[in-house]
């Protein structure tokens, strides 16, 4: 199949094959029809598979033929800033030339260039929830003319608290409207979401929601305090090229950068308390290579958009099988091969073992040669944010703990296994190390407060050079213009 069988407008399919797209992906195959019918869609597609142009394509093809009324046509709703700015910049790629526009909204900076946006006038509204009922509640977007309603990422969206943000913003819809619903999984409160929404919707499904069949997964059991050594001793031995690391919570984001940064790491961390320039800064560094390695937060790190990353690496294990699928849906982009590695101590058991449900099957469990996992836990206490060991026994440093054994029976790998031989730079020689963590500590994970919609207030994207998509800086007509996007 090509993109021309679409038989989108010219102007689209010559934006197509500038961004070096040749073949639809699954995901774009299968939405783009029944999208373009004005049929109501649920997208079971996770991020990488190339879903924003399955929605924006149809969207946008639709405003060229519809004629401009002046009015928010398409409204999307994303969970995070970074994913409502990655949106954006996929509506200004696909929409070069086209004359159309699009304001982003999303929190962390001033209201008052989004409203002078808004008012210019704006074909798209790509927002996240907060910072839209702020507009809505001051009277500053006008939704009544919204024709096609698209809920990205929701299941993320439903596990950060914006369900009632979401019904709020429905209830300012018109009732005649396209209702286009994309999720990378469908636990049963999407479900119950997805038949509010949803009429008469057509369900179009790419790899039984699973994560993108390119990602290999491996788990290396560890214990806490081991963790950032591990990290580190996994930098080393892997071949990699751009990484990027989840940590639990923002404390330790920042920290386990730091602590890689003093090791001559190329590190970063992106994490919810930095200002928009120094997050920008962190992206754009990590996209052009300068920093080989981010550690973020899974909010932190949502709708980061860098095609080469080679590993995910899951410092800390998720709290959800859901932010495990977005995570490691961060490698193996558009079709290309990448490896997700979690550090799980035996306290993430019950995790691991939905996550391998999802899967499918287990996960390899790996040991890394010639790293000591005897070493002693630390007397005192971690500093704040790394976790805290309790009760943690002293390991023999010659052998496995009694309850690491059981894990390994658990998972039927006998202790010892190394499955994995990494290829080291310096090509040092290394003995297969012992079998797994020496002690039995204790992980208590520290939760990270949960974005509230009351936080989470929105921006403009386009505050540079304004909201149409085209390729010049300026405005016309009175309208302001999308920025063309910066691509690493
Ligand atoms: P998404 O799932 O929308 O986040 O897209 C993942 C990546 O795939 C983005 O960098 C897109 O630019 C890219 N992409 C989208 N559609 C195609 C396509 N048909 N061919 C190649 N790359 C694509």
């Amino acid at each position: 199949m090509s993109f021309e069988s679409f038989r989108l407008q010219a102007r689209l399919n010559s934006n197509v094959r500038g961004l070096g797209y040749h073949t639809p992906t699954p995901i774009q195959t299968q939405a783009i029809p029944p999208i373009q019918q004005g049929r109501d869609v649920m997208g079971l597609a996770q991020t990488g598979t190339g879903k924003t142009a399955a929605f924006a394509l149809p969207i946008l093809d639709r405003l060229m033929t519809g004629g401009r009324t002046g009015h928010v046509r398409a409204l999307v709703i994303a969970p995070t800033r970074e994913l409502a700015e990655q949106i954006h910049g996929d509506f200004a790629d696909l929409g070069r030339e086209t004359g159309l526009g699009g304001v982003t909204l999303y929190g962390g900076v001033g209201i008052e260039q989004q409203i002078k946006r808004l008012r210019a006038g704006a074909d798209v509204v790509i927002a996240c929830p907060g910072r839209l009922l702020d507009h809505i509640g001051r009277g500053t977007v006008q939704l009544a003319g919204v024709e096609v309603f698209v809920l990205d990422e929701a299941d993320q969206m439903l596990d950060m608290g914006f369900l009632p943000g979401i019904r709020e913003i429905i209830g300012c819809l018109p009732a005649k409207r396209q209702n286009l619903l994309f999720s990378a999984t469908m636990p049963r409160e999407m479900r119950r979401l997805a038949a509010e929404v949803l009429r008469d919707a057509v369900t179009v499904q790419v790899g039984d929601c699973e994560p993108v069949g390119t990602v290999s997964h491996c788990l290396y059991p560890v214990t806490q305090h081991l963790k950032t050594k591990l990290l580190m001793a996994l930098l080393d031995q892997v071949e990699t090229e751009s990484v990027l690391v989840f940590t639990r919570t923002k404390h330790r984001a920042r920290r386990v950068g730091e602590q890689l940064q003093k090791a001559g790491y190329k590190a970063t961390s992106l994490q919810g308390n930095l200002s928009q320039n120094r997050r920008r800064a962190a992206m754009d560094g990590f996209r052009d290579g300068r920093h080989r390695i981010l550690v973020a937060t899974d909010i932190a790190a949502r709708g980061i958009d860098v095609n080469r990353i080679s590993h995910v690496i899951n410092y800390d294990v998720p709290d959800t099988v859901t932010a495990y699928t977005h995570r490691i849906g961060r490698t193996g982009r558009a079709a290309k091969s990448g490896d997700a590695l979690t550090l799980a101590t035996q306290d993430d058991r019950a995790m691991i073992q939905s996550i391998e449900r999802m899967l499918g099957g287990p996960i390899p469990r790996r040991n890394l040669e010639e790293f000591d996992y005897g070493e002693c836990a630390p007397q005192r206490a971690p500093g704040p944010g790394l976790g805290r060991e309790r009760g943690s026994r002293r390991g023999s440093g010659s052998g496995t703990s009694r309850s690491q054994e059981r894990f390994h029976r658990t998972r039927g790998v006998p202790p010892g296994t190394s499955t994995r031989k990494h290829s080291r730079p310096g090509g040092a020689s290394r003995a297969s190390g012992p079998a797994g963590p020496g002690s039995g500590g204790v992980y208590t994970p520290v939760k990270e407060r949960p974005i509230t919609l009351s936080s989470h207030t929105g921006h403009a994207v386009g505050s540079k050079s304004g909201a149409r998509f085209g390729n010049s800086g300026g405005r016309r007509g009175g309208r302001a213009v999308f920025p063309s996007r910066q691509r690493g």
